[in-house]
């Protein structure tokens, strides 16, 4: 058994890590868990768009203040962590998405965002390899991207630094009551636990409500300058809110090494990491309609991944009812890059009793704990912790 941690940390994607170094700059003892390697689950797979949104007010906030502290971290990252503040292009379709446009351009204003809109022609000049027939987009000039593997690494190594110790190549198989039960029979024990495992943390209690959301990638040889800007369809809003069927949408990113990334697509119920021909078939087929060039491109890998979905579309960043030491940083779907930041902030901040930089309560895990917060099921621990 091993002891002295005042924070165990489970998974070690780009939320984990965030964690364990928020929770090391701010003096606690950390230990950081992770089965494979840092950064390999959906930390690995996903595609590094750092990207304000605003679906709700508490999506807007967790984006906005992630942004302005992946801005400070840039300075430190080291360039194998590839941030670049190329902006996203919201790609309009028709006048309808235009006004669409139209009203994030405003949204964003009255936040303090810097967006505008963009003409067909203007459009045209900053990306000639979109199709010219597109009505026009909204230009969000601080948006970023960056190779989240790297950035989650070196995240972890700063946690290292600064004493954590960093448990890699072990599987956990129970996280609660002040303990941790790692595969090969390692006991650990610490006052909180935290449960960052993404799309796997229900393994650990299956009452936490997350599905796994399969997405597919492609990424091409390398084209330096055949894009410029993260280039998102503004209907990719309609295909990461569809519940219940599969979807895709244009979504496509530069890479430092040249190279394009294209997405994208969502899927629930198939958690087969195989991918899948007629998703990868209708993901190029979207990519085309907007830049018709796509196609002669050649592609030199193709992977899947899977985000961690909540019904509401909000991670769950807090305490989990029914046992007093363990909290979740997960659920963080197709925003888990931005957002780690801004999660591990609120994380650390509760852990020290420090005033959070944002209002925590949108994303506390109690909004789905209604039979934990059941009087009679008050904690599961029975003092033990
Ligand atoms: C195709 C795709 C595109 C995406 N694009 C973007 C994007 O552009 N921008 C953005 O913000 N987000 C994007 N995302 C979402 C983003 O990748 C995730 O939200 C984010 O990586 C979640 O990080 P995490 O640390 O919570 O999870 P993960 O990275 O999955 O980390 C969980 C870790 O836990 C480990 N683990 C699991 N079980 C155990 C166990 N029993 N014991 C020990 N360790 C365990 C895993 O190995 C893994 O390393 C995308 C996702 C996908 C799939």
């Amino acid at each position: 058994m091993s002891t002295g941690f005042d924070v165990i940390i489970g998974g070690g994607g780009i939320v984990g890590a965030a964690c364990a170094d928020a929770c090391a700059r701010a003096g606690m003892r950390v230990a950081l868990v992770e089965r494979d390697v840092m950064g390999s689950g959906a930390t690995a797979a996903g595609m590094g768009h750092i990207v304000v949104m605003d679906d709700s007010e508490a999506q807007f906030a967790l984006t906005r203040r992630s942004q302005v502290l992946w801005r400070d971290l840039a300075a430190r990252l080291p360039p194998t962590a590839e941030y670049e503040m190329r902006g996203t292009l919201w790609i309009a379709l028709d006048q309808e998405e235009m006004g669409e446009a139209q009203r994030k351009e405003a949204h964003y204003a009255e936040r303090g965002v810097p967006a505008r809109t963009l003409s067909a022609r203007q459009l045209a000049e900053l990306e000639p390899n979109l199709r010219p027939e597109l009505a026009g987009a909204l230009l969000v000039p601080e948006d970023a991207v960056a190779y989240p593997p790297a950035v989650a690494l070196h995240l972890a190594r700063e946690a290292e630094k600064r004493g954590a110790t960093l448990i890699v190549g072990h599987s956990l198989v129970k996280m609660s009551c002040g303990e941790v039960l790692l595969e090969d029979g390692m006991r650990l024990t610490a006052p909180r636990l935290v449960n960052a495992l993404g799309a796997w943390s229900p393994q650990m209690d299956m009452e936490i409500p997350v599905k796994k959301r399969k997405g597919h990638l492609v990424i091409t040889d390398r084209y330096p300058g055949y894009v410029l800007h993260q280039l998102v369809e503004l209907g990719y809003l309609k295909s990461a809110h569809s519940v219940g069927s599969d979807s895709v949408a244009f979504n496509v990113q530069p890479r430092k090494t040249g190279q394009i990334l294209i997405g994208s697509s969502r899927q629930y119920g198939n958690e087969s990491a195989a991918v899948d021909q007629y998703m990868l078939a209708a993901m190029l087929q979207r990519a085309e309609l907007y830049m018709p060039g796509i196609a002669s491109l050649a592609a030199v890998r193709v992977w899947t991944g899977f985000r961690a979905a909540t019904p509401d579309k909000l991670p769950l960043i807090g305490p989990w009812p029914g046992d007093e030491t363990l909290w979740l940083a997960t659920g963080h779907e197709g925003l888990g890059i931005t957002t780690a930041l801004a999660t591990a902030e609120l994380i650390a901040a509760a852990f020290i009793g420090a005033t959070p930089a944002i209002a925590p309560e949108p994303y506390l895990p109690s909004r789905y704990a209604q039979k934990k917060l059941d009087p009679q099921k008050e904690t599961t621990c029975n003092g033990k912790a």
